[in-house]
């Protein structure tokens, strides 16, 4: 069998250009049991070993999932040896996690990563003494330069000896080897200093493995707490940091002068400024988006759409399955149905790859950071972090990479809530619903499209503060940690291959999911009951699921017409969708994006308020169901998944109630037993805003389901 090691580190500290270095194209992607959170294997050829990336976390604490995941996966599948990965740019809080590391009596081989960087700003780093005071073997190398990888796989393969742990003061190692004393055949001898040592810090998870020695544990622990006069693991967290940072001042020497500042201290000054900062980012991202859906990406969308689909790929397939004699139900089947619904959806990679390649390019340069720091101070207000922001504005484009953007988020409630929340802002493909409203019912005012943004960000940041209240995604939002990476120049590598691993992913789904869905909503609509086509779409079986629906959005003002309906449904499968449909049903095969042609017979349909109840309700409802799957994938189960889409139509259906029947009452006057369902719902959203535990009573219901 193979030797198995596992990868450990902080976020940032080069983890992931590490294990491609070792691994290179031999990589698998999971996830670890339970969570959403990814777990990378792959193996290392030259030494016949797999390597496990573990989460970057910063300590072994057991709040986080991805804490959590990483120390059972050590104390559980128990590797061969760590490699620790280590920022030497940044060696106090790094080497926290290393000292919690080598109390686990694992073999564990430190790899000081970012040694170019040290050289560069003129620090100098002992090894051979850093070496000596951890009790392990330390090896230099720049993960990005490829620099010590001979020495560091080396170090591996003869790594077999448990490290020495870092000691800590005379009370309390006293009262860690009592510890140990009670402990010694209830826990594994190898793993016997990192439970005392939890066991002392009072860890929940380590308690529980402990059992029944934790009443004499606690004795000993609270008689230390006395004589100390300090909580028992706020004496070991503090002790830590002294060891490690008598390591650090004996076996590193800087050469800055104080008082100087470096480059990157000067560009931050400017932009993570107080002021500056904000308006700074906004012409970033202008750039970004300038580039990536304007002008560059927008010309290849175009191409892909007009004409690779438009052109060759729908006209050609539709020729050859004439010429092969095809059943022209089958060809229809292939043609309007998987290749249009298909192609509808791959006709934005062009657009979101030069989106990633701009993103990945932000991200790797360091300034990612700097705007999630600014955005920071904005979001925290509402129980989100600033890290949600970056999701959200990729949203603005497309809410698939938005979704998947919040893979960038390392905590997982934060990164829940945001993959939840992030669809409420108006994607590109929701703008032709914005510009039929406007334009049938609004007199084609940019106002209707400023308030849908305006009620997108509303939604997100009212959620963040709903959401939080939930049980299961209760608690403050992540630390934000406030050193900021050095700038650097992204290594083209990491850009191709980020982007093309976020592309692949995306062409992945429309070949799967999106083709199923496409199939279903053709056949719906091509169908009668009888299973024979029909010519007309309102006899389809699409027509009559919109019928028996429709009833729903009476109160939202829409509901007498069946069309908004089944407008509403096909816009699940893309929001593009709600357009065309419209287009179908009213006797237009063809609408311009705009869909100027039928705005007479919508004004004659809906009156201005309907309208805009209308619009919101598809703005804010589910979204399509590429948007839904890359939920799916960032929730982790369907049936999360399931219920953030029901909170998102909840939503909708509350918000347009209350603008369709609080407009009416306005505007015309209209009063009736909906408008008292409107101002109820107002209340009832003021009391979960105001309240503070709201869903008290799911409380037991959902941590049991998490469990
Ligand atoms: P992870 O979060 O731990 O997976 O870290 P990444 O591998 O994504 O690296 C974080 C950043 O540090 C990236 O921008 C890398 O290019 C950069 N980086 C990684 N290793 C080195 C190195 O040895 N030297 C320098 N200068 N930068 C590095
Ligand atoms: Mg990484």
């Amino acid at each position: 069998m193979s030797r198995v090691i596992a990868l450990a580190g902080n976020p940032n500290c080069g983890k992931t250009t590490l294990f491609n270095r070792l691994t290179g194209s031999s990589q698998k992607v999971g996830n670890w049991p339970g969570v959403t959170i990814d777990r990378k294997e792959g193996r290392i050829k030259s030494i016949g070993a797999v390597l496990v990336d573990l989460p970057g976390i910063y300590s072994l604490s057991p709040y986080s999932p991805e804490e959590v995941v990483s120390r059972d996966f050590l104390l559980d599948s128990r590797p061969d040896a760590i490699i620790n990965i280590v920022d030497a740019t940044n060696m106090e809080r790094n080497l926290y996690l290393t000292s919690q590391i080598l109390d686990m009596g694992i073999p564990t081989v430190i790899a000081l990563n970012m040694m170019d960087t040290v050289r560069k700003d003129g620090t100098v780093i002992d090894t051979e003494k850093l070496s000596k005071a951890l009790g392990c073997r330390v090896v230099g190398i720049s993960a990005l330069k490829g620099e010590g990888m001979e020495e560091l796989l080396e170090a591996v393969s003869s790594a077999d000896e448990a490290p020495s742990p870092v000691r800590l003061s005379g009370p309390l190692e006293k009262s860690i080897s009592e510890i140990s004393e009670n402990l010694r055949d209830k826990v594994p001898e190898e793993h016997l200093r990192w439970y005392s040592v939890k066991a002392l810090e009072r860890d929940v998870l380590a308690i529980e493995r402990i059992g029944d020695s934790w009443n004499k544990i606690s004795e000993i622990i609270e008689k230390l707490e006395k004589e100390e006069d300090e909580e028992s693991d706020s004496l070991v967290a503090s002790e830590r940091y002294g060891s490690i940072s008598d390591i650090v001042a004996s076996s590193v020497k800087t050469k800055r002068t104080s008082g100087s500042y470096t480059t990157s201290d000067k560009i931050d000054r400017i932009v993570t400024h107080r002021w500056l900062g904000l308006p700074i980012f906004a012409g970033v991202m202008f750039l970004v988006y300038y580039i990536s859906i304007t002008t560059v990406g927008g010309w290849g969308t175009d191409w892909v759409n007009d004409v690779f689909f438009g052109e060759w790929a729908i006209p050609g397939a539709a020729s050859w399955l004439e010429g092969m004699a095809v059943d022209p139900v089958l060809s229809a089947f292939i043609v309007d149905g998987l290749i249009a619904g298909v192609g509808a959806v791959l006709g934005f990679l062009p657009q979101m790859l030069v989106l990633f390649v701009l993103l990945v390019i932000l991200e790797d340069s360091g300034y990612m950071a700097r705007i999630a720091f600014v955005m920071d101070r904005v979001f925290r207000r509402f129980g989100l972090s600033g890290k949600s922001f970056i999701p959200i504005l990729i949203g603005t484009g497309c809410g698939v990479p938005g979704i998947m953007a919040s893979r960038t988020i390392e905590s997982e409630r934060d990164r829940r809530i945001t993959a939840m929340t992030t669809t409420f802002i108006p994607c590109s493909a929701k703008l032709p619903i914005i510009a039929l409203i406007a334009g049938a019912l609004f007199g084609g005012s940019a106002l209707v499209a400023l308030a849908s943004y305006f009620i997108g960000v509303l939604a997100i940041l009212l959620s963040g503060i709903i959401l939080k209240k939930w049980p299961s995604l209760s608690g403050t939002p992540s630390e934000f940690i406030m050193e900021l990476p050095p700038y650097h120049v992204p290594g083209i590598a990491t850009v191709i291959r980020s982007t093309f691993e976020k592309g692949w992913a995306f062409v992945r789904k429309a070949g799967t999911f999106i083709l199923l869905a496409c199939g279903i909503v053709w056949f719906l609509s091509a169908f009668d009951w009888s299973m024979s086509m029909v010519g007309d779409i309102n006899d389809s079986m699409l027509a009559d699921i919109g019928n028996a629906i429709t009833w729903i959005f009476v109160p939202l003002g829409w509901g007498d017409e069946w069309q908004f309906s089944v407008g509403t449904i096909t816009g699940l499968l893309a929001k593009e969708n709600v357009v065309g449909t419209f287009g179908v049903l009213f006797g237009f095969s063809e609408v311009a994006e705009s869909g100027d042609e039928i705005w007479p017979i919508i004004a004659a349909m809906l009156t201005p308020i309907a309208g805009f109840s209308f619009l919101v309700f598809n703005l804010l409802c589910a979204p399509c169901f590429a948007a839904i799957g890359a939920m799916r994938r960032e929730l982790g189960t369907w049936k999360a998944t399931g219920a953030a889409v029901l909170y998102q139509c909840l939503l909708a259906y509350a918000v347009s109630m209350v603008i369709f029947q609080i407009g009416s009452l306005l505007i015309y006057g209209t009063f009736g037993i909906w408008t008292v369902a409107a101002f109820a719902t107002v209340a009832l959203i003021a009391y979960i805003l105001v309240s503070k535990e709201p869903f008290a009573r799911y409380r037991h219901k959902t941590s049991e389901a998490a469990a």
